[in-house]
């Protein structure tokens, strides 16, 4: 008896160290055009060190013994505070000048998840997705009413004057007058109505998000967005969609998704990868390449994932030019990575 006791406690202590062994974090910054060729040194620079300060935020947490949950709402938080991505503070504009955001966590524990969209006046959309979750009964609140609900929750509310930059402004001034030019063109490939053509500004893709595996073994998936460029309509992404932009599940992966959001929500693309591993056995590499790098190729759906499994196994393929993104392991190792080679 004793000598039972005595082996299971060495077997669970053996799993926990493997488990604590095993933290690890994943970021994206977007995925688009990115190459060396538009790049400056500085602007790249910026760009590392953000990304940087993101992975160690969430590492810190993870390595305290914090939960995945905490460790990705803190990582995109400071994206989110970032002028330089897609998301909070540097979200680009609707064709009507304003910032709508959306945002959705979940935990892969007990597949609870929240998510917002079309928000204009909460500084930071993760973390009211995450009261979502955890304080109300629903999983996605949009415009007034989920602002309505941040505000109830304490989340800091700040004018919409708060998300205008320049260089998100000058990008939709370029979008729109581009649109005017494309009007005579056919070639739409947003998926909106032939007689109601939207022109998106398509190929900069600054979503942020963070996919992490704590000492617990649990995975958690955040993402948040502004969308894209010159959105109209109330035009909501895949970032906010529980199975498209955002999923975590620990009996598979974690996933989050940037890129052409109407191709990701219609190829269900974070269920899709977790599936591939649930129903076929597939590893989270192949799973997460057969989705990104073959179905959405042939779809046209441009943009890339990360994704990470609970033995701390990642991939973070993308089909487009480059992809802000980078990592950090158990030891401390990091690395943050831009362009496709
Ligand atoms: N996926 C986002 C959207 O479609 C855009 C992005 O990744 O930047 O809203």
């Amino acid at each position: 008896m004793k000598l039972l006791f005595l082996t299971v406690s060495l077997l669970a202590s053996t799993l926990l160290a493997t488990a604590q062994n095993n933290i690890t974090l994943v970021i994206h910054g977007g995925a688009g055009t990115i190459t060396r060729k538009n790049m400056t040194p500085e602007k790249e620079k910026a760009y590392r060190e953000v990304l940087n300060q993101a992975l160690q935020t969430g590492y810190t947490i993870l390595k305290k013994g914090g939960t995945s949950l905490d460790a990705v709402e803190a990582t995109v938080r400071v994206m989110e505070d970032s002028p330089l991505f897609n998301a909070g503070k540097g979200a680009v504009f609707t064709h009507e000048g304003k910032n709508e955001m959306d945002a959705a966590i979940m935990d892969g524990k007990n597949l609870m998840a929240g998510s917002v969209a079309s928000v204009t006046t909460i500084r930071n959309p993760i973390s009211t997705a995450r009261k979502v979750m955890e304080k109300s009964e629903h999983v996605m609140m949009i415009g007034t009413g989920a602002e309505a609900f941040a505000k109830k929750q304490g989340m800091e509310i700040v004018d919409p004057s708060y998300f205008y930059t320049e260089a998100r402004w000058n990008a939709l001034q370029k979008a729109l007058k581009d649109e005017k030019t494309s009007l005579d063109h056919s070639g739409d490939t947003t998926g909106a109505l032939i007689d109601d053509k939207i022109f998106i500004e398509g190929k900069k893709f600054g979503t942020v998000g963070c996919v992490a595996l704590d000492k617990f073994g649990n995975l958690a998936a955040a993402t948040s967005t502004g969308g894209m460029t010159n959105k109209r309509y109330g035009r909501v992404g895949d970032a906010p969609i529980i199975g498209a932009g955002t999923y975590a599940n620990n009996a598979t992966c974690a996933v989050s998704a940037t890129g052409h959001g109407e191709y990701f929500i219609r190829s269900v693309v974070g269920y899709d990868i977790s599936a591939l591993m649930e129903y076929k056995g597939y590893g989270v590499k192949k799973a997460a390449d057969e989705v990104v790098m073959k179905k959405l190729v042939e779809r046209k759906g441009e943009g890339g994932v990360i994704a990470l499994d609970r033995k701390g196994n990642f991939a973070m393929p993308f089909n487009s030019e480059g992809m802000y993104r980078g990592y950090i392991k158990a030891d401390g190792s990091s690395e943050v990575l831009i362009y496709k080679d």
